[in-house]
């Protein structure tokens, strides 16, 4: 289906009425003979009224985007941010397959429960610095993982 004469992205061919909590490859591209892993980090289930709030889901981009960053794969990091519906995290990696992505997503979990203060939220680092719950993102990523190792 077209809409507006655009082809529709992948992740909106997800059935989003189906789809659970969990850790998902979404899309392979190549470009320029690199492969290009887009990968789903569920937290919530979509269109159920529990969503993340944007405190929690901003300090989990900061701790979770400095760990992944800082992992054996930094050089091979596109992308790791937030989905607009609140519901999850999109990470972008070069050439890292779905079992190496979910143990460096792991890895780098473990890696968030050591920081004390939030990596980059002062005003100079951040747009928005005063919109953080370090505490809760600790929180939110130790369930996210208990949920993904089952
Ligand atoms: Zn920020």
């Amino acid at each position: 289906m077209k809409q507006n004469g655009l082809k529709p992205i992948a992740s909106f061919l997800i059935d989003h009425t189906k789809h659970d909590i969990g850790f998902y490859l979404t899309t392979i591209q190549d470009i320029s003979g690199r492969k290009v892993y887009t990968y789903d980090l569920r937290f919530r289930r979509p269109n159920q009224g529990d969503y993340l709030d944007n405190a929690v889901i901003h300090s989990i981009e900061h701790i979770l985007a400095a760990t992944i960053r800082n992992s054996q794969y930094s050089d091979l990091v596109l992308y790791f941010g937030p989905m607009g519906c609140r519901t999850g995290f999109d990470l972008l990696l070069v050439d890292i397959d779905y079992d190496a992505a979910k143990d460096l997503v792991i890895k780098s979990i473990d890696r968030c429960q050591d920081f004390e203060t939030l990596p980059g939220a002062t005003a100079q680092e951040c747009g928005n610095y005063q919109e953080h719950d370090l505490a809760r993102a600790k929180q939110e990523l130790i369930r996210y993982k208990q949920i993904i190792l089952n």
